[in-house]
C-alpha cells in the first residue's frame, strides 16, 4: 500500500487539542487550550495524518493547572464558564473573527478596543511565563500594525485593509467585520469629537450590518459624554460652595 498522508496547521476541521494531549504534548488547561511545560500555550499545533503504523506516544500524566483560576477571572466576557468549557459565543476571538454578523450588544462594552480575537486567557497564563518569542520573522508585529491608533485604521479605505493585511490572517474577516470591530471599539475609546465625528460620517456610506456597529458606538459616546458633562458640572458646583462655605 502506498503512503499517504496530509498534513493540517490549523487549516481543516480537526480536532487537535485532544489529539495533542493524547500524544504527550501537554494538558488542556483550564481556558481549554493545551498547555507544554517549557512552551506555555503561544504555539500553533499541526498534524500529519498518515496511514503509517507509528509508535504511539503517551499521553501527558496530569494537567498542571492545579488551584490555579486565572484564565477563568480575568476573561473580560465570562466565556470560560466552567474549567475546561469555553462558551465559544462569548469568547471575543469567535466574535471578532469567526462571527460574520453582528455582535451581539451585551458584548460590545466588554470588547474594550480589541478588534481582532483576544488573547487575555493565556497573557494571564503563569506557563507562558517560559514560552520564548520566535524567531520567525513572520510572528514579529508589523509596524502598520502594531498598536496603530484606532481612529488611524478607521480611516483605511477597503483597499488600504488589503493592502495593509497582505499575508496576514487579519484579512481574511474581510473589509466589513474589519469596520464592524472598529466600530465597537471606537465607542468603547473617550468620547473624543474627532471620532465621533468621524463615526457620523462613515454612516452614509457603511453597509446596515455597520451602520448598525456605528449608530450603537455613537449612542455610547454621546451617553458617556453626557455621563461627563454631568459629573463636571456637579464638580464646579461642589467647589463654587466650598468657596462660598469658606469666604
Ligand atoms: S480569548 Fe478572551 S474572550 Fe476568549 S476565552 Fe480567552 S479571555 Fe475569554
Ligand atoms: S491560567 Fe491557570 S487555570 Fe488557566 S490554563 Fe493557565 S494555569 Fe490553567
Amino acid at each position: 500500500q502506498a503512503t499517504d498522508w496530509r498534513p493540517f496547521v490549523d487549516s481543516a476541521p480537526v480536532l487537535e487539542r485532544p489529539l495533542a494531549a493524547k500524544a504527550g504534548l501537554g494538558w488542556v488547561g483550564k481556558h481549554s487550550l493545551v498547555l507544554n511545560e517549557s512552551a506555555g500555550s503561544f504555539f500553533f499545533l499541526g498534524e500529519l495524518l498518515i496511514n503509517l503504523p507509528l509508535p504511539l506516544d503517551a499521553p501527558v500524566e496530569k494537567e498542571q493547572c492545579g488551584k490555579c483560576v486565572a484564565c477563568i477571572n480575568i476573561c473580560p466576557t465570562g466565556a470560560i464558564v466552567a474549567p475546561y468549557v469555553v462558551d465559544g459565543r462569548r469568547c471575543i476571538s469567535y466574535l471578532t473573527i469567526e462571527n460574520d454578523g453582528p455582535i451581539p450588544e451585551e458584548f460590545r462594552p466588554l470588547m474594550g478596543n480589541r478588534i481582532y480575537g483576544c488573547d487575555d486567557c493565556q497573557l494571564i497564563c503563569p506557563w507562558n511565563r517560559y514560552a520564548d518569542v520566535s524567531p520567525e520573522p513572520d510572528f514579529s508585529p508589523r509596524p502598520n500594525l502594531h498598536r496603530p491608533p484606532l481612529l488611524d485604521l478607521w480611516r483605511w479605505q477597503e483597499s488600504d485593509f488589503l493592502k495593509h493585511t497582505e499575508g496576514s490572517p487579519i484579512r481574511r474577516i474581510g473589509y466589513q467585520r474589519w469596520r464592524r470591530n472598529l466600530a465597537v471599539a471606537l465607542g468603547n475609546g473617550p468620547a473624543n469629537p474627532e471620532v465621533m465625528a468621524a463615526l457620523q460620517q462613515a454612516l452614509e456610506t457603511a453597509s446596515p450590518m455597520v451602520a448598525e456597529h456605528i449608530e450603537w458606538a455613537l449612542a455610547t459616546l454621546t451617553s458617556r459624554q453626557q455621563g461627563e458633562n454631568k459629573k463636571t458640572k456637579l464638580l464646579i458646583r461642589c467647589i463654587e460652595k466650598g468657596l462660598s462655605d469658606h469666604a
